[in-house]
């Protein structure tokens, strides 16, 4: 077995400010009243963080249903529906909303689009939490693409009224592609590229992209539901490398060190950076590496909390 001999850390990873500031939202919800906090879906995609929250009262719930009348409950960062605001509403539930401001962003930008008559093209993954959200604005008026080859088979009321938007959380490559193809298609379309995949994701994507011809292998610490981890991964298979997402340090299966002189280990928007801490700390158990900082980007993005936590 080659031993490692150098640990890449592209930067930024880890944590985005949409995903600190859920947790602190959910943090101060239990600080403040104490256990039970329901929380609607995962508050982020990791399961890390979901289980530190719940060893500390949280209660993480599917549906409104299972939340007891009049009870507290927080809507995750991934946002929801507005059917789902007004059925919380209906209960007497007392919500707060822990959805990014960039996802809540997609949002106006779908209810601006729809409320001019537009039919609005969302670019996402179906069935993911942000995307069910997002078409919730305005269903009657949104369809989903997958890909650029969903376009050719897209049906839309005007084909001079359509506006595209995308799930924040995609490979910039990808999106650029999809909306190529729907310009193509649609040649009076409004929309702006990628530019609703957020800072975070591109940053994360930009960083490895930068350091992945260096790398024998690129391990991406995050959990299986995770978007924006999920698409490292596939940037540095794309690229060639062999790359795979892990949990926790416990999930690195020696074999892929094997042959493997320089690692690369990032973490996508909702991992906790003490989780690469623990991988660079199992490589180097295993003999002494070098460990270098690869930085693209300096992140000094912050989100507000919600009025009613500022200050507490
Ligand atoms: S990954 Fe982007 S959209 Fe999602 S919580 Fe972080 S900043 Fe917000």
């Amino acid at each position: 077995m080659t031993a490692v001999r150098r640990v890449l850390l592209p930067s930024p990873r880890s944590f985005c400010a949409g995903v600190e500031r859920a947790i602190e939202i959910v943090e101060r919800l239990l600080e403040q009243h104490g256990p039970p906090v329901y929380v609607r879906n995962q508050i982020v995609h990791n399961a890390q963080v979901v289980a530190g929250l719940e060893a500390r009262g949280a209660v993480f719930v599917s549906e409104l249903d299972e939340v007891p009348a009049g009870a507290l409950v927080v809507f995750s960062a991934h946002g929801v529906a507005p059917a789902v605001e007004a059925e919380a509403a209906r209960r007497g539930l007392d919500a707060v909303d822990a959805t990014c401001p960039l996802v809540a962003k997609v949002h106006a930008e779908a209810k601006r689009a729809a409320d001019a008559g537009d039919t609005v093209v969302l670019i996402g993954h179906d069935g993911h939490e942000e995307v069910v959200g997002t078409m919730g604005v305005a269903p009657a008026q949104t369809v989903l693409v997958e890909t650029a080859a969903d376009v050719a088979a897209l049906r839309v009321a005007d084909e001079r009224r359509v506006t595209y938007l995308s799930q924040t959380t995609l490979a910039v490559t990808e999106v650029e592609a999809i909306a190529a193809a729907l310009r193509d298609r649609f040649p009076h379309i409004r929309g702006q590229g990628a530019e609703d995949i957020c800072y975070a994701t591109s940053n994360r994507q930009a960083a490895v992209a930068a350091i992945v011809d260096e790398a024998d292998l690129v391990l991406v610490v995050g959990s299986a539901n995770s978007s924006n981890s999920n698409r490292l991964v596939e940037l540095a298979r794309t690229a060639g490398v062999a790359s795979y997402l892990v949990e926790t340090a416990a999930a690195v299966d020696p074999a892929w060190l094997d042959g493997a002189a320089t690692v690369a280990v990032t973490a996508g928007a909702s991992a906790p950076p003490r989780l690469v801490d623990e991988v660079v700390a199992m490589i180097a158990g295993l003999g002494p590496v070098e460990v270098v900082e690869r930085a693209v980007a300096e992140e000094t993005q912050e989100f507000l909390l919600p009025q009613r936590l500022r200050g507490t």
